[in-house]
C-alpha cells in the first residue's frame, strides 16, 4: 500500500507538516528544573474538589520550580459544553489562590503555545494524524456500530478482551482501492491507530511496557494492542490523541491527572512511540475518598450524594481560601502537618511539595478535619481582614445581610475578635455561614431564643433573676464587680454563690450561680453557651443589653 497516497486521500486539505508545528512551538526557554504543567478540564460547568486537588498539584509543581502552569480547555465533546464554564473554572480556582500563567482566559488566549482550546486545534491534530497514516500507523475504519456491537457480543461470549484489535479490526488491511471505493460511496469512517501490540498470545506473554510515575513509582503493564480511535468520524480527536499531541506541542513536562486514566496509559505510551515524541512525566493522583456516614466504609466522593464534592459548596458556605489551601496541603502531602507544626509562622507556600509524598491509594477527604484546619487558620486572621472576608461573602451569598455591615465595621471587628486575642484564643470560627449564625444574636433582627432555661430553675424564678439583674446592672462595672452582683442575686434566691458549695450540699440549694448566669445568657443571647457574657455586653452596649433583659421579663 502506498501510505502517502492514502494520507492525501484522507487529508487533502492538510498542507502543513509536523516540522512546521515543531518550529512554531519550540522547546520552552526555561531553566532545566522548571516544570510545565496544565489543567485540562472539559467545559461542563461543574468543577469539583477532585479538579481542585489535581490543579493544586499542578500549580505547586509549576510555581515551586519557576515553571509554567497553563489552562487548556478540552472541548472536543460539544455535547458536554456549557456556556460560561471557562469563567466558572477560572473564577473558582482563582478563589482558592490557583492562577494560571498561560492558556485560555476570559478574554481569549494568552501565551505562545496556543490555541489552548482543543476545538480550535483540529487542523493540528489532523496534520499529525496524516503523518501517522503516511507511516502506516493509522488507517480509516468503516465498521458500523452494528458490526462493532456484534463483535462485542461475540467477544463477551468467548470471554475475550473487548475491543477492535487483530482479527476484529475488519478494515485494518483494506487496500487503497477498497478505501477509495468506500469513501466515494460516502461511507463514514473513523481513523484508528494500527497498533503493533500482539493480539494472539496470552497477556502474560505480551511485551510489557514501563513508566516511572512520579507519584506511583515504576508502573509495568502489558503493551496496548487495541486499534483505538484517534480521530472520530467528524475529524475531531479522541482524548488519547489530543493528549499526546497537545502535551507534546505545549511542551508539558508533567502530566497530572486522575487514576482513572491509568488503564489507558499503554495506549498513550504507544502513541508517544509512534509519533516519536518524548513522553512527559506522568503523575497519576489517587482518587478522593471519604468515609461513608452510613456504612463507615471508604468510598469515592459522588456528585449525587456529596454536596461537598462541588467547589461551590465551599464558597457558598464561606470557607476562607487560606483554610482550603492549608487543608489541601494536608491532604496532598503526608509530611505537611509535621512541617507546619515545626514552622508555625512560615507561609505555607514555602513548604516544598513533592509528588513522592502523595498517597497512591486515594486521599481521604474529611470535612471535620477541614473544619479543624479552618479554625486554626481563622484564628490567625485579623478581625479586620475577617470582616472584609465576611462582607465579600455576604455580597455574593447573603446580600440581604450586607446592610448589617455598612457603617458598622467597628462593631463587627469587636464581635469577631471576641475571645480571640488572649493567650488561649477561642478557636471556633469555621466559615462565613457558621460565623454568622454563631454571632447572629448581636443583631436584633436575627436574635432568637434557641435554648431552654436550665431545668432546675423554677419558672417563677426567671422574672426575679432578670429583674434583680436589670436593677443592679451598671454598664461601667468591671468584670469582677459585675460577677459579684450575679453572685449576690444567686444567694438572695437561694442558689449557691459558688458551684463547689452546691456540689458539697446539693440539697441546700436550687442550683448555683452558673444557673443564674445561664438565665441571663439566654435572655441576652438566646443561647445557653456563649463566650464571656461581660465581654458580650460591652459590645452590645448598655441600651441593647437592658432592652434584651426587659424584653425577656
Ligand atoms: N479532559 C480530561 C478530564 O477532564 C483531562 C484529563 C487530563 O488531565 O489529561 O478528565
Amino acid at each position: 500500500m502506498d501510505y502517502n497516497k492514502l494520507a492525501e486521500l484522507l487529508f487533502p486539505d492538510i498542507k502543513e507538516n509536523p516540522a512546521g508545528y515543531e518550529n512554531q512551538f519550540p522547546a520552552r526557554r526555561l531553566p532545566e528544573t522548571a516544570k510545565v504543567t496544565r489543567l485540562g478540564p472539559s467545559p461542563t460547568g461543574f468543577i469539583h474538589l477532585g479538579n481542585l486537588y489535581g490543579a493544586f498539584v499542578s500549580e505547586r509543581l509549576a510555581h515551586q520550580s519557576n515553571g509554567i502552569f497553563y489552562l487548556r480547555i478540552e472541548d472536543t465533546d460539544d455535547k458536554r459544553y456549557v456556556e460560561g464554564s471557562v469563567k466558572i473554572i477560572i473564577d473558582s480556582l482563582s478563589f482558592f489562590g490557583i492562577n494560571f500563567d498561560e492558556g485560555v482566559t476570559e478574554s481569549g488566549d494568552r501565551g505562545a503555545y496556543g490555541p489552548y482550546s482543543q476545538s480550535e486545534r483540529v487542523e493540528i491534530y489532523q496534520c499529525f494524524a496524516k503523518e501517522l497514516v503516511k507511516q502506516g500507523y493509522a488507517y480509516p475504519c468503516f465498521m458500523t456500530s452494528d458490526e462493532i456491537e456484534k463483535i462485542r457480543a461475540e467477544q463477551e461470549a468467548n470471554k475475550q478482551n473487548p475491543g477492535i484489535y487483530g482479527k476484529y479490526a475488519l478494515c485494518r488491511d483494506f487496500s487503497l482501492e477498497e478505501i477509495k471505493r468506500n469513501i466515494d460511496a460516502g461511507l463514514s469512517y473513523v481513523l484508528r491507530l494500527k497498533s503493533s501490540g500482539s493480539t494472539d498470545i496470552p497477556v502474560q506473554d505480551m511485551r510489557h511496557v514501563s513508566v516511572d510515575d512520579a507519584i506511583r513509582g515504576t508502573l509495568t503493564m502489558p503493551e496496548n494492542n487495541q486499534d483505538i480511535v484517534i480521530l472520530k468520524a467528524n475529524g475531531i480527536p479522541t482524548y488519547h490523541f489530543a493528549h499526546v499531541i497537545d502535551d507534546h506541542l505545549m511542551r508539558t513536562t508533567h502530566v497530572v491527572r486522575g487514576a482513572e486514566w491509568l488503564p489507558s496509559l499503554p495506549i498513550h505510551i504507544e502513541l508517544f512511540e509512534k509519533t516519536g515524541f518524548d513522553m512527559p512525566i506522568y503523575c497519576h493522583t489517587g482518587q478522593l475518598m471519604k468515609i461513608d456516614e452510613e456504612t463507615g466504609q471508604k468510598r469515592k466522593l459522588s456528585k449525587r450524594h456529596d454536596p461537598e464534592l462541588s467547589l461551590d459548596y465551599y464558597r457558598s458556605e464561606g470557607y476562607h481560601p487560606a483554610a482550603m489551601r492549608e487543608y489541601m496541603l494536608t491532604l496532598l502531602n503526608s509530611n505537611f502537618e509535621e512541617w507546619h507544626a515545626d514552622n508555625p509562622d512560615a507561609d505555607i507556600d514555602e513548604f516544598s511539595f513533592t509528588t513522592e509524598k502523595m498517597s497512591t491509594s486515594g486521599a481521604l477527604f474529611d470535612l471535620n478535619k477541614l473544619n479543624d484546619v479552618s479554625k486554626d487558620v481563622l484564628v490567625k486572621i485579623s478581625a479586620q481582614d475577617l470582616c472584609k472576608f465576611m462582607i465579600d461573602w455576604c455580597r455574593e451569598f447573603a446580600p440581604e445581610r450586607l446592610s448589617l455591615f455598612e457603617g458598622n465595621e467597628q462593631y463587627w471587628e469587636r464581635i469577631l475578635d471576641l475571645g480571640r486575642t488572649g493567650d488561649k484564643p477561642r478557636k471556633d470560627l469555621i466559615c462565613a455561614k457558621q460565623i454568622f449564625s454563631f454571632i447572629s444574636y448581636f443583631f436584633d433582627d436575627y436574635f432568637e431564643v434557641q435554648d431552654k432555661f436550665p431545668e432546675n430553675v423554677p419558672a417563677e424564678d426567671i422574672k426575679p433573676i432578670l429583674s434583680s439583674y436589670l436593677e443592679s446592672y451598671d454598664h461601667n462595672d468591671d468584670q469582677s464587680t459585675w460577677f459579684s452582683k450575679i453572685r449576690a442575686i444567686a444567694e438572695k434566691l437561694n442558689y449557691a454563690a459558688k458551684p463547689k458549695d452546691f456540689k458539697k450540699n446539693p440539697d441546700l440549694y436550687k442550683g448555683h450561680v452558673g444557673d443564674v448566669s445561664t438565665v441571663i445568657r439566654i435572655a441576652l443571647m438566646g443561647r445557653a453557651q456563649s463566650p464571656d457574657v461581660w465581654e458580650i455586653q460591652q459590645i452590645l452596649g448598655d441600651q441593647r443589653t437592658r432592652s434584651r433583659i426587659s424584653a425577656m421579663i
